[in-house]
């Protein structure tokens, strides 16, 4: 590193601050989980479900051990496996891409609109209409509402149900997103949350939950997260283990409370870092009309990326990059997955250009004016 660069002042993310600011609530709640001598599937874990249901508008959660198990056990509780292709974007944390092979499905890749960076529902009628030869049906089609902000997934589910594939919703970075006035999640069959430290609800280690209104297949899903048991010592079907314990659903709890109040203290940092971009050479973050926008990022589109971002280093602000590589262009997906008849063009350049603000509910008036100052003084 430069040694004439100041330190950090504002970081990109910062999730001990999150624990920090609920410490003695959460410090009890993990005591709690510690003296109740019941590590695993206890009265945490059930009561965290039970409350994120309600929090979401669902009538079930169920929690499990990181989101891309969420994933992975949504669609096997939805029996899609071998012989079965799911749709998704490119432009996603590598996960959404890895839990479809989990269950042994194969990924198919589509576009994303330009100005959201969700998935594009033109390219997604597009495939389902004519999909790549040698590909299994397409039974499956997963909208990842990225960076908090949701897909266009009426039209989405609307397409999806044409063709027979069910839509689940990877809402891993848009906890409290709303879509009109429903939580973002409740519109697909079913809804997957990440629950990973630095997430917009994130626990001291890895959790995952997943949300239904299809009582049977939470039923089915809470079986297969535990070696397919509805009864100790029972497996009437092939589970894995995948199960979210005390100690995070505990801390979690917590954090539920929190939620509304860091949703809204992160959505007061966007809107002023819109106003100091009022002036500026580089566009505010559009917004989707009829929904909300929870901001697990905010991210400018760069056309000289690395300048703007060596910008805010000399100021003493990281920013980071969401993400550098398109899922298929790593080299454990390159050249073997299906693409949509766009080639993922716009996924390509949205890779090349995005670049993510420093965004955490925890951060200090002074600091998000330090990123104010900093956009204001863009070279136009
Ligand atoms: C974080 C994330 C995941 C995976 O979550 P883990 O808890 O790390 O397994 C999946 N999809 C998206 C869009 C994510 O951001």
């Amino acid at each position: 590193m430069n040694a004439t660069l100041p330190p950090i002042t504002v970081p990109q993310a910062d999730p001990g601050a999150g624990y920090r600011a609920q410490k003695a609530e959460i410090d009890a709640a993990i005591m709690r989980a510690l003296d109740s001598g019941w590590y695993i599937l206890g009265k945490e874990c059930s009561a965290f479900e039970v409350e994120f249901a309600a929090w979401q508008g669902a009538a079930r959660a169920v929690g499990v051990a990181n989101g891309t198990d969420a994933l992975a056990l949504i669609l096997r509780g939805l029996g899609i496996g071998p012989g079965a292709a799911v749709a998704t974007v490119s432009h996603t944390a590598v996960a959404t891409v890895a839990a479809i092979e989990m269950v042994g499905a194969s990924a198919v890749l589509v576009d994303i609109e330009p100005d959201t960076f969700t998935m594009d529902p033109a390219e997604l009628e597009a495939v389902l209409a004519n999909p790549p030869p040698g590909l299994p049906p397409i039974r499956a089609v997963i909208p990842v509402h990225i960076y908090g902000q949701p897909a266009a997934v009426e039209e989405i589910i609307a397409i999806a149900n044409r063709h027979g594939a069910a839509v689940i919703e990877d809402c891993s970075q848009s906890h409290g997103a709303l879509i009109g006035n429903r939580k973002c999640g409740t519109l697909g069959a079913a809804a997957a949350f990440s629950l990973y430290p630095t997430k917009n609800l994130g626990a001291l280690g890895d959790g995952g939950v997943l949300s239904t209104d299809d009582a049977a297949l939470a039923d089915r899903i809470a079986a297969l997260r535990q070696y397919g048991w509805r009864e100790r010592y029972i497996s009437d079907m092939a589970g894995v283990n995948s199960r979210l314990d005390e100690i995070q659903a505990a801390a979690l709890r917590v954090k539920l409370g929190a939620l509304d109040a860091v949703t809204a203290r992160r959505q007061a940092i966007a809107a002023a870092y819109d106003a100091a971009l009022a002036d500026a050479p580089l566009a505010a973050p559009a917004r989707r009309a009829g929904t909300s926008h929870v901001f697990h990022q905010y991210v400018l589109r760069c056309p000289d990326r690395s300048a703007t971002q060596a910008h805010f280093r000399a100021r003493g602000i990281a920013t980071n990059i969401h993400y550098p590589v398109p899922v298929h262009a790593q080299a454990a997906y390159r050249g073997r997955i299906a693409l949509g008849p766009a080639a993922c063009r716009e996924t390509e350049r949205a890779a090349a250009e995005v670049l993510s603000l420093p965004m955490f509910a925890e951060l200090a008036d002074a600091q998000v004016e330090t990123v104010c100052a900093a956009l204001r003084a863009l070279p136009g």
